[in-house]
């Protein structure tokens, strides 16, 4: 008979997570205590709980700089084609647990820090004991949560940048991460009296690690000023100048000894800034006024597929679009092949050297600084300059949404950066003689397709300028792709139907799988080996045991565990108590009108009236959790997180409903918190309006977790569905055929509220102040948006949703085919890696070959 095994004992036998060899845990154990000693100045006597985080931060992050070195060199010796990821955010989250996972280091770091503490120092062994006594079972994951969140994006976009670092750098890929230092990165949110409150994210006031400042290779950028025209070219001048120092963060592989790296600049103002020609006093004012400058990369902006015209803005975007280049340009120039060997640099050979990938417009600048600095500073003449721009860039389209569409007024443009209009201007001439004589006579067309917008204020339309400038346009997922072709690049893709592309979004199984849910990890490995970590597809050999038990049984025990923990989690840090048998349904994104919160309130109000009228049935036990951050300038937004925490409010608290129905706000939702929370979800909310939602990204990481999802035929909800079978999913509502033919009926709101008892009981009840008893009409404006003005048609899905949710409820009911959804569900996910998507963008964009080969391992002592 074996003991069972303790805590400890488990982790270490779990394979996933690396080997702990005795030579690697002494070693670890002794830079650990050196760390503590001579990096963080402290001994163990007075050592806080954050002092061990950065020793061990650093203790891991020694195993990082060798391959660092190593690869950049190997790089410079082999001198691949280089990918350059620009994106004006990168959301992430925490990294020691990461580099844990994809170093193979986190047994043996576990282990070494179970041994740290197995020996105390003999003065003051009391300390020292009662903090052993603390860390009892969760020793390591208390260390991990003192690491702030590199919380520098919204959601989608940020969080996707932040998957393909990790997949290029696991496909051997020379990709690096561009994009902005903000020292504020995305706000942390409060919720006080059931209102969202803001506050600023100072992630950096405890030091970062995880970076390295690289004063030696920082840039002059420049704006305003003016242009002269001379015989011999163009000249910018009368500048403001803003230097742009470099941060350089290691992005590691999974297991392969590869280190890449993000380049995050911060905004320097120069020692001579407003100093020129200053007087006794005005030299005060100087020093003080260099915070002007330095405020561009202040703080993250904060919407989410919303545009915001600020001028802020404008200057962050072309901060690191200029820099960038800057570095991208130096690079091409020292590397072996583009000096060495010719005199003056043919930059013809950029495009086979360089691929340039931006996310989303805000890099969009990418494109007339590239023809700037090739026209103007390269002297090179405008065709050639502009067919090595074309053949470099490629452009990732996020959304449909009109709101989201950056189009920048001309006048600030032109206050701002004089000569980028100009060139700006000179590309529009040249892309209208194209249509011009390719559709004679069509003038509607060319205004269509125009960069610059006219009547009442003239706009550039970035995404025109990107489509125009770029050989590759793609979407993020088959549907939305379709839709682009089809509607708000129509005009385009008639022209140049060889641009346009899919790449369907993916995330990636190292953060979303075995470092958020080792335990599934485990159960998995356990049937399939563990290659599925490198390559996703093999989940599919999963098929094969949707029928075994043992594994059923698995599966279920896991998702078990994962609710209790999160159950505990909320416990301690929110103090709400949830029933760990009840079906845990959540939704968690930022919130927005078309992600369709206010369709799964409805739901909520509705399963809560339907309990209440007939309370001895048998209902299904459900805690609903929401989270998410909403823009601070968002009023319908901020109104939506109020009504949720109304809800809960009224619902929780009525003894008639007991534990059958709970409806919890997730506060601040970032990745961290979703790390917690997706592993622990039996349902995820996917409900957006067909066609609004480009992909979503949150819907895979749910289902590589084993949670069911319950969602519209919307972004990668379609090819969810094909993946795991349509069946297996909960697919209700509209597909977009029926909302466009439903907006050429024209929708009527009032007929869904006037046909359906259930859904006029809800609205009445928001309506008339059930919610919110001592502010009868706070949610007025909710209600009148949705029966007079709603985009997102909430009450033409709300019918076929609520069916939907009571299938749901049924099968809940039976546990083990609910579980064999799960494992189909499990098994389909192959093709979401983020390793799929970035391969498919090395191969049909980027013209580059991924490699599961590895590079040697450096030696580590030194
Ligand atoms: C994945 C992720 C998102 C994106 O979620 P969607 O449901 O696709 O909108 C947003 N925020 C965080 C913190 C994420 O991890």
């Amino acid at each position: 008979m074996s003991k069972p095994l303790s805590d400890h004992d488990r982790r270490k036998q779990i394979s996933v997570r690396g080997l702990a060899g005795v030579e690697n845990v002494s070693d670890l154990k002794q830079n650990f205590n050196r760390h503590l000693h001579f990096t963080l100045v402290k001994d163990r006597n007075v050592a806080t709980r954050r002092d061990y985080y950065f020793a061990l931060a650093h203790t891991v992050r020694d195993h990082l700089i060798g391959r660092w070195i190593r690869t950049q060199q190997y790089y410079y010796e082999k001198d691949p084609k280089r990918v350059y990821y620009l994106s004006l955010e990168f959301y992430m989250g925490r990294t020691l647990q990461n580099t844990m996972v994809n170093l193979g280091l986190e047994n043996a770091c576990d282990e070494a820090m179970y041994q740290v503490r197995q020996t105390p120092s003999p003065s003051h062994w009391f300390a020292v004991v009662c903090f052993c006594l603390l860390q009892l079972g969760l020793e390591m994951e208390e260390l991990e949560d003192m690491e702030e969140d590199a919380g520098l994006g919204n959601g989608g976009l940020g969080r996707l940048a932040a998957c393909f670092l990790d997949s290029m750098a696991s496909l051997g890929l020379a990709a690096y991460g561009y994009g902005i230092r903000y020292e504020f990165g995305i706000f942390n949110q409060k919720i006080v009296n059931g209102w969202q409150v803001e506050e600023a994210d100072d992630w950096l006031r405890y030091g970062n690690p995880w970076e390295k400042a690289r004063p030696e290779y920082m840039r002059p950028v420049h704006f305003y000023g003016r242009t002269e025209h001379h015989p011999d070219g163009v000249k910018w001048v009368d500048t403001q100048v803003v230097l742009a120092l470099p941060y350089d963060t290691p992005v590691p592989g999974y297991r392969n000894n590869i280190v890449n790296t993000m380049r995050l600049w911060s905004a320097k103002a120069p020692c001579d800034f407003n100093l020129k020609d200053f007087n006794v006093g005005g030299y005060i004012q100087a020093v003080l006024d260099r915070n002007l400058a330095e405020n561009i990369s202040r703080v993250l902006y904060p919407n989410d597929n919303f545009f915001e015209g600020k001028e802020l803005r404008l200057k962050q975007e072309y901060f690191v679009v200029s820099a960038t280049l800057q570095d991208i340009i130096r690079r091409f120039k020292v590397s072996k092949f583009g000096s060495r060997e010719i005199a003056r640099t043919d930059f013809s050979k950029l495009p086979d050297k360089v691929a340039i990938q931006l996310n989303d417009t805000h890099p969009a600048m990418a494109i007339p600084e590239l023809m700037r600095v090739l026209v103007d500073e390269e002297k090179l003449n405008w065709e050639t300059a502009w067919d090595i721009c074309v053949r470099t860039c490629a452009y990732t389209n996020h959304t449909v949404l009109p709101e989201a569409l950056e189009r920048w007024p001309v006048e600030l443009f032109a206050h701002l950066l004089p000569r980028h209009l100009e060139i700006v201007y000179e590309i529009n001439r040249r892309h209208l003689e194209v249509i011009a004589a390719k559709y004679p006579g069509d003038v509607d067309r060319l205004r269509r397709m125009s960069l610059i917008e006219e009547g009442g204020q003239k706009r550039i339309n970035m995404a025109h300028l990107c489509i125009v400038g770029a050989h590759a346009v793609n979407g993020v997922a088959q549907i939305h792709s379709d839709i682009l072709k089809a509607t708000v690049f129509k005009d385009f893709y008639e022209m140049e139907p060889h641009k346009f592309q899919n790449k369907t979004n993916g995330i990636t199984p190292r953060r979303w799988l075995v470092m958020c849910n080792p335990g599934l990890a485990e159960a998995i490995a356990e049937r399939i080996g563990e290659d599925f970590i490198r390559d996703l597809d093999q989940l599919r050999n999963l098929v094969k045991f949707v029928n075994d038990e043992a594994f059923i049984r698995d599966i279920a025990k896991v998702k078990q565990e994962n609710k209790m923990k999160f159950a505990v989690h909320l416990e301690e840090h929110y103090k709400v108590k949830i029933n760990p048998n009840s079906m845990f349904d959540i939704q968690v994104k930022r919130i927005h009108e078309y992600k369709r919160q206010l369709l799964n309130c409805l739901h909520i109000i509705t399963y809560y009236n339907r309990i209440k009228k007939d309370p001895n049935k048998q209902w299904t036990p459900r805690t609903v959790m929401i989270g998410g951050k909403a823009a601070p300038g968002y009023h319908t937004a901020k109104m939506i997180i109020r009504l949720i925490t109304a809800i809960g409010e009224v619902v929780n608290n009525d003894p008639v409903v007991g534990d059958r129905l709970k409806v919890i706000f997730l506060e601040n939702y970032r990745v961290t918190l979703a790390e917690k929370a997706i592993p622990a979800a039996d349902l995820s909310e996917q409900i957006s309006t067909a066609g609004t939602e480009a992909s979503g990204t949150g819907n895979m990481k749910f289902m590589l977790n084993g949670a069911l999802t319950i969602g519209t035929m919307d972004g990668a909800n379609v090819e969810m569905a094909e993946e795991a079978g349509e069946g297996n999913l909960f697919i209700f509502g509209m597909r977009v055929d029926d909302v466009e033919a439903l907006d050429n009926r024209g929708y009527h709101a009032e007929e869904y509220y006037n046909r359906l008892p259930e859904l006029k009981q809800a609205i009445d009840q928001i309506a008339g102040g059930f919610f919110s008893p001592k502010q009868p009409d706070l949610f007025k404006e909710i209600v009148n948006m949705l029966m007079h003005h709603d985009r997102f048609k909430v009450f033409a899905d709300y019918e076929d949703y609520i069916k939907c949710q009571e299938k749901v409820n049924a099968l809940y009911k039976n546990p083990k085919e609910w579980t064999k959804k799960v494992i189909y569900n499990i098994a389909g996910c192959g093709k979401f890696s983020s390793d799929r998507t970035i391969a498919q963008y090395a191969r049909e964009i980027w013209g580059v070959e991924p490699t599961l080969e590895k590079i040697p391992a450096p030696d580590d002592k030194h």
